[in-house]
């Protein structure tokens, strides 16, 4: 019995050995960074599966993608380590929680393992990054040397495929080409994520796509990583790669210690480089990167204080060359190693994409129980400073501080000198009660859109925020709310995350030297989504409590939908909730009839449907599925207007965009059928006999005066099936056809930039962003009007139809929109209407605009009257990537037919 025992170790290490790990040439045929050769995420998945077997690994499915794939997470660490998985996840949870006090902390750091998030693919085109993922979980269940033994004692990896849609589309479409120097990834017939393509980078608040949900769930919700390191190409030419400590600025709201952590693994990353002889990474100023925005892949991890880590480096399947680039070539703190120009191979980036994951791994086990006892620290410290009264260094405050003092000093009479600023001033404003950050948000469950406030809080739960439901009425503040309401504290983990969500983003006023241009963020300025979504909340500064019951983490939330009121001959949907429009275009497709009420009234505002009593099973069902509430009502009311489908056409250029997808998305969330029409489609005219309304997002339209958007591919590039795809729109030969198309009754909705076809009609609108310079009429420069993605709040129209069921003054994404001053006489006649304008010079709600007064009296939308047909253009970006859900009421008004 004894002998038997004892061999059965042995026994199950002869089993192992005995399935032998194939490596990546035995399994693709070809070995990961040969020249002109790329895998496909299918030959992937099963090379994961056979790897699956070494007791170094788990393979976890972690959800279905948008195109029905599964997403898989290798995690790789000890086999001892894997036996007691559960345990370490909920060390990894317990520590990025704080959820324990600090000396059961420090006891939960040292026995725990460092977790680390290490992916590829997201960005499909972006080639390195899937195969250095392939080639490292390879590496890392099959070395036997010291090191790598180290690594898989101390940490436990999470190798995760964060985008497998791409990579199938782009190694597919790669290889097609027999002939390996002709082989090219370019011209892809369609976006390398199904709807939104390079987004998939931006949507990690709002988690719309299925893949950031996945992702979001295993970050915030399962495995809490102290550091996700995210890969991306290209670097800046005449560097290898850019990595991390990043420009500024970075965003405020972070734990310091966050940033000098982000510091502590840059190092460790440059260091590694160096120490093996591999020159050409850069840092800080060295590169656009910065550490602002919220909703990357990597720069979500920093509104939950764990270390996100971006690289993006050189290389191409094909043999290529490092340029020269003088500028890049003296030394110095952004690129302390320069490289010289060079040949340069595909396999060089995987090796130095592997180099810098050992650099990553190597300081997580190094500085282990650092690193998990510090997530607990800055955890513990949003607690605190969410259980406090406590104000925040922003720009604004400070400015505020600034101003004090200087307006004090010119009562006096006297200028100011030096920097330095009486101690008092200070105090006045850090001190000010009104100034206070919040203890909390409460989510009234009685606002209208109750849906959309409810996605909100899903996309909070997605994140690992804890969130609190009222479970009867209470009051705070002397305000009572019902029961159900949604209460967020700021007295947690990831009160950085959380205060983001709900505050505007108070971007500093970046330039490049006093008085010159902007420094333009990476990305958004401010995002909001509190505000974008339309939702209605109160953020409390003081303390409070109530009757509230903590959702499990993760626990997704439905809006209870349903018929209320007693009424028998009819129902009322609101127009002022999104989802009301998928209950009608639902009734619509299945023959119920549904009329507009063009007056508003008490309990439904103008624009609400009416539903006829004999609809009411499917209403009920309807109402239900999409949390909409209906009102029963009595008295059929006054003003009907019958409503019909339209024939929609959606404009895209060959291979499509980001926002074409995302309005593709919304259209298809929302229940509105769309066909996807190309340049070629418009050419060739009698469009209304196709369709009632096309609409065109941003990037679609040339400007005037240029004669067509950028082409496409030749067509011999490209296979047959997509040729339909091909061909400009051009002002010769598809404005004819689509002023035809309006004059014939059809309506054409613009958003963003392709308002132009305002200019292309030669519409009586201007550019209200203009200057004139000695006579000559100019835009004006961005040293004096600039707006980077942000949040304004404007004026709408609520009487015209074209703005139902909007409010008085909704927010709106603006990103260098187009705004304009419309001709007094064509408004006076009716032929052009205002829908949306700014009212005053400080319209800033969220982000970063500077030389707001510009925008005074501009009229930010509006609809024109061409022949029998309509234009409606929008400059703001009202359905900015899946967030600006305040605003998409703006364009489902357009797409019904009213009368007969
Ligand atoms: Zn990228």
């Amino acid at each position: 019995m004894k002998r038997l025992l004892l061999l059965l170790p042995l026994f199950g290490m002869l089993l192992v050995r005995a399935q032998k790990l194939p490596a990546p040439k035995e399994h693709f045929g070809f070995s990961i960074g040969d020249n002109y050769h790329l895998t496909n995420y299918t030959q992937t998945e099963a090379y994961f599966r056979k790897l699956a077997v070494s007791p170094r690994m788990r393979l976890v499915d972690i959800g279905p993608t948008e195109e029905g794939r599964r997403q898989w997470m290798c995690i790789v660490s000890d086999p001892e380590n894997l036996a007691r998985l559960e345990r370490y996840k909920e060390i990894a949870q317990l520590l990025a929680r704080a959820a324990v006090p600090e000396a059961e902390a420090r006891a939960l750091a040292s026995e725990g393992k460092a977790v680390v998030w290490i992916d590829g693919g997201l960005h499909a085109t972006e080639t390195v990054s899937p195969h250095q993922l392939i080639e490292s979980v390879w590496q890392f269940v099959s070395r036997e040397d010291a090191e790598t033994r180290r690594i898989l004692r101390d940490a436990i990896i999470l190798f995760v495929h964060v985008n497998p849609d791409g990579h199938e589309l782009v190694g597919n479409w790669y290889m097609r080409n027999p002939v390996p120097e002709k082989r090219s990834y370019r011209n892809l017939p369609r976006q390398y994520q199904k709807y939104v393509g390079h987004d998939n980078n931006r949507d990690f608040f709002m988690m719309n796509m299925k893949e950031s949900q996945n992702i979001s769930r295993q970050q915030y919700v399962e495995w809490c990583p102290q550091i996700i390191y995210n890969h991306h190409q290209t670097g800046p030419a005449g560097s290898v790669l850019a990595g991390p400590p990043y420009r500024d600025p970075f965003n405020f709201v972070y734990d310091p210690l966050l940033v000098t952590s982000l510091d502590a693994v840059g190092a460790a990353m440059n260091n590694r480089l160096n120490a093996e002889g591999k020159p050409g990474y850069t840092q800080r100023a060295g590169s656009v990167f910065s550490t602002w925005w919220n909703g990357g892949l990597r720069t979500t991890p920093y509104f939950h204080n764990s270390i996100g880590i971006l690289t993006e480096i050189i290389g191409d399947p094909a043999p290529s060359k490092v340029p020269l680039v003088p500028s890049r070539l003296v030394p110095n703190w952004a690129t302390p190693n320069p490289v010289t120009p060079q040949d340069w191979t595909f396999r060089r980036s995987i090796d130095y994409s592997v180099s810098l994951n050992y650099a990553v791994l190597d300081y997580a086990v190094r500085h282990k129980d650092q690193l998990l006892f510090n997530i607990w620290r800055m955890g513990r410290n949003s607690i605190e400073a969410g259980s406090r009264d406590n104000w925040s260094l922003t720009p604004r405050l400070i400015d505020s501080v600034s101003n004090a003092w200087k307006q004090d000093l010119r009562a006096r009479n006297e200028v100011p000198r030096g920097d330095t600023v009486p101690a008092r001033y200070y105090d006045q404003v850090f001190r000010d009660p009104t100034l206070r950050d919040a203890r909390g948000y409460i989510i009234p469950s009685d606002q209208a859109d109750w849906p959309t406030a409810t996605k909100l809080v899903n996309a909070l739960l997605y994140s690992g925020v804890k969130v609190h439901r009222a479970t009867r009425s209470f009051t705070v503040n002397g305000k009572s709310y019902p029961e159900g309401s949604f209460v967020v504290f700021t007295a947690q983990a990831y009160r950085p995350h959380v205060r983001d969500m709900f505050e505007p983003q108070d971007h500093p006023n970046d330039f490049q030297y006093p008085g010159g241009p902007p420094v333009p963020p990476y990305d958004a300025a401010g995002w909001t989504p509190a505000f974008t979504m339309g939702i209605r909340f109160d953020r409390i500064p003081d303390a409070f409590d109530g009757p509230f019951e903590a959702l499990p983490y993760g626990a997704l939330q439905a809006a209870a939908g349903g018929i209320a009121g007693k009424g028998g001959t009819g129902f009322l949907l609101r127009s002022d909730v999104n989802h009301s429009y998928t209950v009608v275009n639902e009734l619509l497709r299945s023959g119920v009839e549904v009329h507009r009420i063009s007056t508003g009234r008490g309990d439904a505002p103008a624009g609400s449907f009416f539903v006829p009593a004999k609809a009411r099973p499917q209403l009920e069902k309807l109402a239900r599925a999409n949390g909409v509430r209906a009102l029963a009502v009595s008295g059929r009311p006054a003003q009907l207007q019958k409503i019909r489908p339209l024939r929609i056409a959606l404009f895209e250029n060959y291979g499509g965009s980001e926002p074409s997808g995302w309005a593709r998305w919304i259209l298809e969330q929302y229940g509105f059928p769309a066909a996807r029409i190309y340049a070629n489609d418009i050419d060739r005219g009698n469009l209304s006999e196709r369709f009632d309304l096309i609409l065109f997002v941003t990037g679609t339209v040339p400007a005037p005066g240029s004669r067509s958007t950028a082409g496409g591919p030749r067509p011999d590039d490209i296979p047959q099936e997509f040729h339909a795809m091909l061909g400009r729109f051009t002002a010769d030969s598809s404005m004819p056809a689509l002023r035809r198309f309006l004059e014939d009754g059809g309506s054409i909705a613009a958003i963003g930039s392709a308002t132009q076809l305002a200019y292309h009609l030669k519409l009586p609108v201007h550019n209200a962003l203009t200057e004139l310079v000695n006579g000559e009429e100019r835009a004006l420069p961005a040293e004096k009007f600039y707006i980077p993605g942000s949040i304004l709040e404007a004026v709408a129209d609520t009487t015209t139809p074209a703005a139902w069921g909007m409010p008085r003054r909704p927010y709106v994404l603006f990103a260098r929109s187009p705004v304009f001053m419309l001709s007094a006489d064509a408004v006076a006649t009716g032929s052009l209407r205002p829908l949306l304008w700014f009212d005053n010079s400080r319209t800033l709600r969220s982000g970063w605009a500077w030389g707001q007064s510009y925008l005074k009296d501009a009229v930010a939308a509006f609809e024109a009257r061409v022949g029998k047909g309509k234009l409606f253009a929008f400059g703001p970006e009202i359905l900015f990537r899946g967030q600006a859900q305040g605003t998409y009421r703006l364009l489902f008004n357009q797409l019904y037919k009213t009368g007969e």
